[in-house]
């Protein structure tokens, strides 16, 4: 519960695709949205997987669009997509002609054989069946949501466009993951991004509340593949999430921040399958409100490589940060933290990008560009983000959180803490991950 809650008078709903896979999955939505006036507009993802080892409806139609550019036909995927639908159809007793609706589109997919069109029919046929079952009307996202001559959203165009098809509609169901681009094309955004559309929608609605609905019940505050059963995170800042969610912790697609966030727009995670537990708020700092708690929650990832460089007089060196920022320049490498001392400068690096020979490539350049007195190379080395607003506010956490790794026989590589005060990440060898998240999570999580 944030402050003002108690007013929410419009939500916009998003349904992922477990929520999404089957008939008797499509009841439970129309239940969540029944049981609530607010729940006003709804934004749907293509059916995903019924059980472990399914194929989700997108996969589907990627491979459908394989078999039309090499064959000139649809194939068996396609079949599968059909049967899909006829199937949530059958089970829903819908009186809907899901046989028309599926001729024509195979036709388009034909026609247009284009990898994106075909893709994005799985929200498109989902969305008209979702609004066929609740009896309201279907906005197709082609018509509302534009991108531009560079891929990226229009976002003026958009919410303008969208603010229109909403206006004397009290409720509305709109397809997810899609929009058109400026040659009148039909262009997906990247995997996932039904999250994005939800919150482009709540934008122009302008929501009360982003609810985006999945099949977990919220953020955890660790890992629990782990660190068995972890906390749930009740609620975090739109910061922390992004803190969180770069190292690893994927609820929500990570782009979905920022429409809703210009608005001041809170999102909530929800669980379609559990929809009594709370869930996760994400929340603007407008609403956002302390939770005495230290450390919000915990993410991190492993792989990366440490580039070291010590110069003496480094400091008084004009120029010499710039020069090796050049090398990566030129190899197109991004970098992940940048600690440095008074002679000393380190790059964490994603590993992945130093393959095939790169790395080496990149050490001669910086000698060549620098002549430093030592340039060292760490390897395997796994990032730990430690992240809370409290961390700030309470004295003492460094020492805790250094106390704790060094209690468990640790051995730290590198540390950064951001100037935001939100987070401090924590380099140890990949092979102590594990263990140093456990560490972790226990000095903060277990206390009484
Ligand atoms: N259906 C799309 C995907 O599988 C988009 C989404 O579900 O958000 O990536």
């Amino acid at each position: 519960m944030w402050k003002g809650e108690k007013s929410v008078m419009i939500k916009v709903c998003k349904f992922g695709g477990t929520s999404m896979a089957d008939g008797t999955n499509l009841l439970r939505v129309k239940a969540i949205l029944d049981s609530d006036e607010a729940r006003r507009y709804v934004v749907v993802s293509a059916p995903g997987k019924r059980f472990g080892g399914d194929i989700k409806i997108t996969d589907l139609l990627y491979e459908t669009a394989k078999d039309v550019r090499e064959t000139g036909r649809t194939g068996e995927a396609f079949e599968k997509v059909k049967d899909r639908f006829r199937g949530i159809v059958r089970e829903l007793n819908l009186d809907f002609d899901i046989e028309t609706l599926l001729l024509g589109t195979e036709g388009e997919i034909l026609r247009e054989n284009s990898e994106d069109f075909a893709a994005s029919r799985g929200e498109y046929l989902s969305g008209r069946v979702m609004a066929a079952l609740l009896g309201i009307p279907f906005i197709d996202a082609r018509a509302v949501v534009k991108f531009d001559a560079a891929g990226k959203l229009d976002g003026e165009r958009t919410f303008s466009l969208l603010r229109e098809a909403l206006k004397g509609k009290p409720r509305a169901v709109v397809a997810g993951f899609y929009g058109e681009d400026y040659r009148g094309k039909v262009k997906t955004f990247s995997r996932g991004g039904s999250d994005i559309s939800g919150a482009i929608v709540a934008r122009a609605a302008g929501a009360d509340l982003y609810e985006n609905w999945t099949d977990v019940s919220g953020f955890l505050a660790c890992d629990p593949r782990i660190v068995p059963s972890p906390a749930r995170i009740t609620a975090l800042s739109y910061k922390e999430l992004r803190e969180l969610s770069y190292m690893g912790a994927d609820v929500l697609h990570s782009e979905s921040i920022f429409p809703v966030r210009e608005a001041d727009i809170p999102i909530r995670i929800k669980n379609t399958f559990r929809p009594e537990d709370e869930g996760t708020d994400i929340l603007p700092t407008s609403k956002y409100r302390f939770t005495g708690r230290t450390v919000t929650g915990i993410a991190g990832k492993k792989n990366f490589t440490v580039i070291f460089i010590e110069k003496s007089l480094m400091n008084a060196e004009i120029g010499f940060t710039h020069k090796v920022l050049g090398v990566l320049f030129k190899h197109n490498i991004s970098f992940e933290h940048m600690p440095s001392g008074i002679d000393t400068m380190s790059f964490v690096i994603d590993s992945e990008q130093l393959k095939n020979g790169v790395l080496e490539e990149i050490c001669e350049d910086i000698k060549a560009a620098v002549s430093p007195n030592n340039l060292r190379i760490y390897d395997d080395i796994a990032l730990i983000a430690v992240v809370g607003h409290g961390m700030s506010r309470n004295v003492g956490t460094s020492a805790r959180l250094f106390g704790a790794i060094a209690g468990a026989g640790i051995n730290v590589r590198m540390i950064d803490q951001g100037s935001s005060e939100l987070n401090i990440i924590v380099g140890v060898d990949n092979e102590n991950y594990e263990r140093t998240l456990k560490a972790v999570y226990d000095e903060f999580f277990t206390e009484a």
